[in-house]
Protein backbone atom coordinates (compact mmCIF):
# COMPACT_ATOMS: atom_id res chain seq x y z
CA UNK A 1 0.00 0.00 0.00
CA UNK A 2 1.70 3.55 -0.72
CA UNK A 3 1.02 6.05 2.38
CA UNK A 4 0.24 9.28 0.06
CA UNK A 5 1.13 12.21 3.15
CA UNK A 6 0.99 16.07 3.27
CA UNK A 7 4.66 17.35 1.87
CA UNK A 8 5.88 20.03 4.50
CA UNK A 9 4.04 23.42 3.40
CA UNK A 10 7.64 24.75 2.41
CA UNK A 11 8.40 25.91 -1.01
CA UNK A 12 11.02 26.87 -3.69
CA UNK A 13 8.32 28.23 -6.71
CA UNK A 14 10.65 28.88 -10.02
CA UNK A 15 8.58 30.95 -12.26
CA UNK A 16 10.17 29.46 -15.56
CA UNK A 17 7.67 32.22 -17.65
CA UNK A 18 10.56 34.62 -15.60
CA UNK A 19 13.19 32.57 -16.91
CA UNK A 20 11.90 33.68 -20.85
CA UNK A 21 11.40 37.71 -19.59
CA UNK A 22 14.36 37.86 -18.66
CA UNK A 23 16.46 35.98 -21.64
CA UNK A 24 14.58 38.78 -23.62
CA UNK A 25 16.35 41.81 -21.49
CA UNK A 26 19.59 40.36 -21.76
CA UNK A 27 19.05 39.51 -25.47
CA UNK A 28 17.95 43.36 -25.54
CA UNK A 29 21.25 44.07 -24.12
CA UNK A 30 23.90 41.79 -25.77
CA UNK A 31 23.00 42.71 -29.59
CA UNK A 32 24.81 40.76 -31.61
CA UNK A 33 26.93 38.98 -29.22
CA UNK A 34 26.54 35.07 -28.60
CA UNK A 35 24.53 34.31 -25.05
CA UNK A 36 26.50 31.51 -22.71
CA UNK A 37 23.97 31.14 -19.75
CA UNK A 38 25.62 30.54 -16.54
CA UNK A 39 23.95 27.76 -14.73
CA UNK A 40 26.82 26.68 -12.08
CA UNK A 41 25.53 25.80 -8.47
CA UNK A 42 22.56 24.08 -9.60
CA UNK A 43 21.59 27.70 -11.58
CA UNK A 44 21.65 29.32 -8.76
CA UNK A 45 19.50 27.39 -6.98
CA UNK A 46 16.57 27.61 -9.53
CA UNK A 47 17.80 23.69 -10.53
CA UNK A 48 20.23 22.85 -13.39
CA UNK A 49 18.06 20.85 -15.82
CA UNK A 50 15.14 22.69 -16.02
CA UNK A 51 16.68 26.04 -16.59
CA UNK A 52 19.39 24.63 -19.10
CA UNK A 53 16.37 22.85 -20.69
CA UNK A 54 14.03 26.54 -20.52
CA UNK A 55 17.03 28.26 -22.01
CA UNK A 56 17.87 25.53 -24.45
CA UNK A 57 14.50 25.70 -25.87
CA UNK A 58 14.04 29.31 -25.95
CA UNK A 59 17.34 29.04 -28.28
CA UNK A 60 20.37 29.54 -25.92
CA UNK A 61 23.08 27.90 -27.44
CA UNK A 62 26.36 27.77 -25.20
CA UNK A 63 26.44 26.96 -21.51
CA UNK A 64 28.67 27.62 -18.76
CA UNK A 65 29.30 25.89 -15.78
CA UNK A 66 31.73 25.85 -12.59
CA UNK A 67 32.91 22.45 -12.52
CA UNK A 68 33.34 19.12 -14.30
CA UNK A 69 30.21 17.39 -12.76
CA UNK A 70 27.71 20.01 -13.56
CA UNK A 71 28.74 19.83 -17.33
CA UNK A 72 28.49 16.15 -17.38
CA UNK A 73 25.20 16.14 -15.70
CA UNK A 74 23.98 18.41 -18.96
CA UNK A 75 25.06 16.39 -20.91
CA UNK A 76 23.71 13.06 -19.16
CA UNK A 77 20.35 15.31 -19.69
CA UNK A 78 20.70 15.14 -23.43
CA UNK A 79 22.17 19.21 -23.46
CA UNK A 80 24.20 18.97 -26.89
CA UNK A 81 25.00 22.89 -27.08
CA UNK A 82 29.00 23.58 -25.97
CA UNK A 83 29.26 23.93 -22.65
CA UNK A 84 32.50 25.49 -21.43
CA UNK A 85 33.47 24.25 -17.38
CA UNK A 86 34.80 28.08 -16.17
CA UNK A 87 36.62 27.15 -13.14
CA UNK A 88 38.51 23.72 -12.13
CA UNK A 89 40.09 21.21 -14.01
CA UNK A 90 41.83 19.63 -11.73
CA UNK A 91 43.97 16.24 -11.22
CA UNK A 92 43.15 14.17 -13.96
CA UNK A 93 40.29 15.47 -15.82
CA UNK A 94 40.57 15.39 -18.75
CA UNK A 95 40.08 12.82 -20.21
CA UNK A 96 36.33 13.00 -18.90
CA UNK A 97 36.15 16.54 -20.38
CA UNK A 98 36.84 14.55 -24.03
CA UNK A 99 34.74 12.17 -23.35
CA UNK A 100 31.82 14.69 -22.34
CA UNK A 101 32.80 16.98 -25.44
CA UNK A 102 32.92 19.79 -22.75
CA UNK A 103 34.95 22.91 -23.59
CA UNK A 104 38.02 23.53 -21.23
CA UNK A 105 39.59 26.35 -19.59
CA UNK A 106 43.30 26.16 -19.57
CA UNK A 107 44.08 28.57 -16.61
CA UNK A 108 47.81 27.72 -17.03
CA UNK A 109 50.52 26.96 -19.21
CA UNK A 110 50.70 23.47 -16.99
CA UNK A 111 47.29 22.90 -17.67
CA UNK A 112 47.50 23.81 -21.45
CA UNK A 113 50.00 20.81 -21.64
CA UNK A 114 47.87 18.46 -19.66
CA UNK A 115 44.80 19.05 -22.01
CA UNK A 116 47.15 18.66 -25.22
CA UNK A 117 48.91 15.55 -23.60
CA UNK A 118 45.67 13.72 -22.77
CA UNK A 119 44.10 14.55 -26.14
CA UNK A 120 46.78 13.21 -28.27
CA UNK A 121 46.99 10.12 -26.50
CA UNK A 122 43.02 9.80 -26.99
CA UNK A 123 43.82 10.83 -30.53
CA UNK A 124 40.99 13.95 -30.20
CA UNK A 125 41.04 17.54 -30.11
CA UNK A 126 40.31 19.78 -27.26
CA UNK A 127 37.94 22.49 -27.58
CA UNK A 128 40.07 25.18 -25.11
CA UNK A 129 39.30 28.60 -23.92
CA UNK A 130 42.19 30.94 -22.37
CA UNK A 131 41.81 32.08 -18.96
CA UNK A 132 43.35 35.75 -18.64
CA UNK A 133 43.56 37.08 -15.29
CA UNK A 134 43.56 40.85 -15.82
CA UNK A 135 43.14 41.75 -11.70
CA UNK A 136 40.52 39.13 -9.79
CA UNK A 137 43.90 37.10 -8.98
CA UNK A 138 41.89 33.82 -9.13
CA UNK A 139 42.48 31.19 -11.59
CA UNK A 140 44.17 32.67 -14.96
CA UNK A 141 47.43 33.85 -16.60
CA UNK A 142 48.39 37.36 -15.62
CA UNK A 143 47.76 39.45 -18.60
CA UNK A 144 51.43 40.91 -18.68
CA UNK A 145 52.28 37.05 -19.99
CA UNK A 146 48.87 36.64 -21.92
CA UNK A 147 50.66 36.70 -25.21
CA UNK A 148 53.45 34.48 -24.43
CA UNK A 149 50.97 31.97 -23.23
CA UNK A 150 48.62 32.49 -26.32
CA UNK A 151 51.51 31.69 -28.54
CA UNK A 152 52.73 28.76 -26.43
CA UNK A 153 49.29 26.93 -26.69
CA UNK A 154 48.67 28.08 -30.23
CA UNK A 155 51.52 25.94 -30.87
CA UNK A 156 50.37 22.56 -28.99
CA UNK A 157 49.07 19.70 -30.86
CA UNK A 158 45.19 18.95 -30.78
CA UNK A 159 44.01 22.06 -29.17
CA UNK A 160 41.18 23.82 -30.75
CA UNK A 161 41.62 27.04 -29.60
CA UNK A 162 37.80 28.48 -29.20
CA UNK A 163 38.10 31.60 -27.19
CA UNK A 164 39.89 33.71 -24.84
CA UNK A 165 38.51 35.23 -21.54
CA UNK A 166 38.92 37.42 -18.49
CA UNK A 167 36.29 38.02 -15.75
CA UNK A 168 36.01 41.40 -13.89
CA UNK A 169 36.57 42.21 -10.25
CA UNK A 170 34.11 44.47 -10.25
CA UNK A 171 31.25 46.26 -12.49
CA UNK A 172 28.01 46.41 -10.91
CA UNK A 173 28.93 50.11 -10.75
CA UNK A 174 28.93 53.23 -9.92
CA UNK A 175 32.65 53.39 -10.21
CA UNK A 176 33.65 51.39 -13.34
CA UNK A 177 36.78 52.30 -13.04
CA UNK A 178 38.48 49.59 -12.27
CA UNK A 179 36.73 47.45 -14.70
CA UNK A 180 37.79 49.60 -17.18
CA UNK A 181 40.88 49.07 -17.17
CA UNK A 182 40.65 45.58 -17.05
CA UNK A 183 38.88 46.25 -20.12
CA UNK A 184 41.89 48.25 -21.18
CA UNK A 185 44.59 45.16 -20.39
CA UNK A 186 42.49 42.81 -22.28
CA UNK A 187 41.73 44.67 -25.31
CA UNK A 188 45.50 45.57 -25.60
CA UNK A 189 46.73 42.04 -25.16
CA UNK A 190 43.69 41.36 -28.36
CA UNK A 191 45.61 43.53 -30.53
CA UNK A 192 49.01 42.38 -29.60
CA UNK A 193 47.66 39.00 -30.55
CA UNK A 194 46.10 40.03 -33.76
CA UNK A 195 49.40 41.46 -35.03
CA UNK A 196 50.63 38.35 -34.44
CA UNK A 197 48.52 36.50 -36.35
CA UNK A 198 46.31 34.81 -33.39
CA UNK A 199 42.53 35.82 -33.77
CA UNK A 200 40.07 33.71 -31.41
CA UNK A 201 36.41 32.82 -32.74
CA UNK A 202 35.11 33.71 -29.05
CA UNK A 203 36.56 36.48 -26.82
CA UNK A 204 34.13 37.07 -23.69
CA UNK A 205 34.24 39.00 -20.68
CA UNK A 206 31.01 40.10 -19.84
CA UNK A 207 29.06 38.70 -16.34
CA UNK A 208 25.48 40.12 -15.45
CA UNK A 209 27.25 43.69 -14.86
CA UNK A 210 29.24 43.97 -17.56
CA UNK A 211 26.65 42.95 -19.88
CA UNK A 212 24.43 46.01 -18.96
CA UNK A 213 26.50 48.65 -17.30
CA UNK A 214 29.90 48.08 -20.25
CA UNK A 215 28.54 47.18 -23.27
CA UNK A 216 31.74 48.32 -25.09
CA UNK A 217 33.13 45.15 -23.46
CA UNK A 218 30.51 42.45 -24.81
CA UNK A 219 33.36 41.45 -27.26
CA UNK A 220 30.89 38.42 -29.26
CA UNK A 221 29.77 36.37 -26.36
CA UNK A 222 28.29 37.35 -23.52
CA UNK A 223 28.57 35.65 -19.84
CA UNK A 224 25.46 36.20 -17.91
CA UNK A 225 23.84 34.63 -14.70
CA UNK A 226 22.48 36.22 -12.06
CA UNK A 227 20.13 38.52 -14.15
CA UNK A 228 18.91 35.33 -16.49
CA UNK A 229 17.20 34.42 -13.07
CA UNK A 230 15.80 37.69 -12.43
CA UNK A 231 18.18 39.14 -10.21
CA UNK A 232 20.35 42.26 -10.70
CA UNK A 233 24.15 42.51 -9.47
CA UNK A 234 23.12 45.33 -7.35
CA UNK A 235 20.35 46.39 -4.90
CA UNK A 236 20.48 49.62 -6.33
CA UNK A 237 19.67 47.94 -9.94
CA UNK A 238 16.14 46.51 -9.38
CA UNK A 239 14.26 49.72 -11.13
CA UNK A 240 16.40 50.35 -14.27
CA UNK A 241 16.94 46.68 -15.50
CA UNK A 242 13.40 45.48 -15.11
CA UNK A 243 14.02 41.82 -14.73
CA UNK A 244 11.25 39.18 -12.92
CA UNK A 245 12.74 36.97 -10.34
CA UNK A 246 12.23 33.46 -10.86
CA UNK A 247 12.32 32.56 -7.88
CA UNK A 248 10.40 32.74 -4.55
CA UNK A 249 10.17 30.60 -0.81
CA UNK A 250 6.56 30.72 0.53
CA UNK A 251 5.85 28.90 3.32
CA UNK A 252 2.42 28.34 6.26
CA UNK A 253 1.75 29.31 9.65
CA UNK A 254 1.92 25.85 11.61
CA UNK A 255 1.54 27.05 14.87
CA UNK A 256 -0.19 30.53 16.36
CA UNK A 257 -0.51 31.60 19.93
CA UNK A 258 -1.00 34.73 22.37
CA UNK A 259 2.10 35.38 24.18
CA UNK A 260 3.03 37.91 27.31
CA UNK A 261 4.59 41.15 27.70
CA UNK A 262 8.14 39.80 28.59
CA UNK A 263 8.33 36.28 27.07
CA UNK A 264 11.37 35.65 25.39
CA UNK A 265 11.23 33.94 22.62
CA UNK A 266 13.91 31.08 20.83
CA UNK A 267 16.89 29.78 22.03
CA UNK A 268 18.55 32.26 23.95
CA UNK A 269 15.84 34.55 24.13
CA UNK A 270 17.38 37.01 22.04
CA UNK A 271 13.75 38.64 21.73
CA UNK A 272 11.23 39.56 24.16
CA UNK A 273 7.64 40.34 23.82
CA UNK A 274 7.20 44.53 24.25
CA UNK A 275 3.39 43.61 24.91
CA UNK A 276 0.73 40.83 25.09
CA UNK A 277 0.18 39.76 21.64
CA UNK A 278 0.48 36.79 19.18
CA UNK A 279 3.15 34.97 17.77
CA UNK A 280 3.19 32.47 14.89
CA UNK A 281 5.74 29.91 14.18
CA UNK A 282 6.87 28.76 10.90
CA UNK A 283 8.32 25.66 9.56
CA UNK A 284 11.83 26.36 8.17
CA UNK A 285 15.77 27.85 9.62
CA UNK A 286 18.67 27.77 9.09
CA UNK A 287 18.91 24.04 7.62
CA UNK A 288 16.76 24.94 5.06
CA UNK A 289 18.79 27.77 3.46
CA UNK A 290 17.09 30.46 5.25
CA UNK A 291 20.52 32.50 7.34
CA UNK A 292 20.27 32.30 11.18
CA UNK A 293 21.86 36.23 10.33
CA UNK A 294 18.25 36.92 9.57
CA UNK A 295 17.43 36.34 13.18
CA UNK A 296 15.50 39.23 14.68
CA UNK A 297 16.46 41.51 10.87
CA UNK A 298 13.94 40.08 8.73
CA UNK A 299 10.46 40.21 7.77
CA UNK A 300 8.37 38.27 5.97
CA UNK A 301 4.81 38.47 3.98
CA UNK A 302 1.36 37.11 5.16
CA UNK A 303 -2.29 38.42 3.91
CA UNK A 304 0.17 41.14 2.35
CA UNK A 305 1.78 42.98 5.23
CA UNK A 306 5.07 42.91 6.66
CA UNK A 307 6.01 40.92 10.17
CA UNK A 308 9.09 40.85 11.35
CA UNK A 309 10.84 37.63 12.36
CA UNK A 310 11.69 37.41 16.09
CA UNK A 311 14.60 35.30 18.34
CA UNK A 312 16.83 33.35 16.92
CA UNK A 313 15.90 31.37 14.09
CA UNK A 314 16.70 27.97 14.33
CA UNK A 315 17.62 24.92 12.38
CA UNK A 316 14.09 24.19 11.66
CA UNK A 317 11.89 26.74 13.04
CA UNK A 318 11.07 30.14 12.85
CA UNK A 319 9.02 32.53 15.09
CA UNK A 320 7.12 36.10 13.39
CA UNK A 321 5.70 38.54 15.71
CA UNK A 322 2.00 39.31 14.90
CA UNK A 323 1.28 42.17 17.23
CA UNK A 324 -2.33 42.34 17.48
CA UNK A 325 -3.11 40.46 14.20
CA UNK A 326 -4.74 36.71 14.89
CA UNK A 327 -3.87 35.13 11.68
CA UNK A 328 -4.22 31.48 12.94
CA UNK A 329 -2.26 28.70 11.59
CA UNK A 330 -2.33 27.59 7.36
CA UNK A 331 -1.71 30.86 6.45
CA UNK A 332 0.52 31.59 3.12
CA UNK A 333 3.78 33.20 4.30
CA UNK A 334 5.93 34.62 1.86
CA UNK A 335 9.71 34.90 2.59
CA UNK A 336 11.18 36.10 -1.00
CA UNK A 337 8.81 37.16 -3.36
CA UNK A 338 5.48 38.97 -3.25
CA UNK A 339 2.19 38.67 -1.47
CA UNK A 340 -0.41 41.43 -2.14
CA UNK A 341 1.08 44.91 -2.33
CA UNK A 342 3.89 43.64 -0.51
CA UNK A 343 7.36 42.51 -1.88
CA UNK A 344 10.63 40.94 -0.20
CA UNK A 345 13.33 40.76 -2.56
CA UNK A 346 16.68 38.51 -2.15
CA UNK A 347 18.55 41.85 -2.06
CA UNK A 348 17.24 43.31 0.80
CA UNK A 349 17.38 39.16 2.90
CA UNK A 350 20.88 39.32 1.38
CA UNK A 351 21.68 43.40 3.18
CA UNK A 352 19.87 42.10 6.52
CA UNK A 353 22.04 38.33 6.56
CA UNK A 354 25.68 41.11 5.25
CA UNK A 355 26.22 39.01 2.39
CA UNK A 356 24.74 39.35 -1.53
CA UNK A 357 21.84 37.83 -3.39
CA UNK A 358 23.73 35.32 -5.21
CA UNK A 359 24.85 33.00 -1.79
CA UNK A 360 21.07 33.69 -0.68
CA UNK A 361 19.43 31.90 -3.73
CA UNK A 362 22.23 29.24 -3.80
CA UNK A 363 21.77 28.17 -0.55
CA UNK A 364 18.25 26.74 -0.07
CA UNK A 365 19.38 22.87 0.84
CA UNK A 366 17.83 20.01 -0.96
CA UNK A 367 15.52 19.59 1.76
CA UNK A 368 12.86 22.30 0.71
CA UNK A 369 10.51 20.86 -1.43
CA UNK A 370 11.17 22.78 -5.81
CA UNK A 371 7.99 23.67 -7.66
CA UNK A 372 7.81 24.77 -11.07
CA UNK A 373 5.31 27.03 -12.72
CA UNK A 374 4.74 28.01 -15.89
CA UNK A 375 6.00 26.99 -19.36
CA UNK A 376 8.79 24.42 -19.41
CA UNK A 377 10.44 21.32 -18.89
CA UNK A 378 9.95 20.09 -15.01
CA UNK A 379 11.48 17.79 -12.95
C1 LIG B 1 29.59 33.21 -12.33
C2 LIG B 1 30.31 33.71 -13.50
C3 LIG B 1 29.65 34.50 -14.46
C4 LIG B 1 28.22 35.00 -14.28
O1 LIG B 1 28.22 36.09 -13.38
P1 LIG B 1 26.85 36.87 -13.00
O2 LIG B 1 27.31 37.97 -12.16
O3 LIG B 1 26.02 35.89 -12.26
O4 LIG B 1 26.23 37.29 -14.28
C5 LIG B 1 30.34 34.84 -15.59
N1 LIG B 1 31.63 34.45 -15.76
C6 LIG B 1 32.31 33.73 -14.85
C7 LIG B 1 33.72 33.35 -15.08
C8 LIG B 1 31.67 33.34 -13.68
O5 LIG B 1 32.33 32.62 -12.78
Amino acid sequence: MVTTFRKRPTHLRIDLNALTHNLRIVREHAKDSQIMAILKADAYGHGLLPAAKKFADLGVNYFGVAFLEEGVELRRAGIEAPILVLGGLVGNQVKHFLDYHLDMTASSLYKAEQISREAQRMNRTARVHLKIDTGMNRIGVRVSNGAGFALDVARMPNIDLVGIFTHFVRAQGPDLELANRQFELFSELLNELRKKGIEFPLVHAANSSALFNLPHAHFNLVRPGLSLYGVPPGAHLYGKWKLKPAMSIVSETVYFKGIRKGSGVGYMHTWEAPRDGWLATLPLGYGDGYPRMLSNRADVLIRGKRYPVVGNISMDQAMVWLGDDEVGVGEEVVLIGSQGEENITVWELAKKAETIAYEILCGWTPRVPRIYEGSGWKP
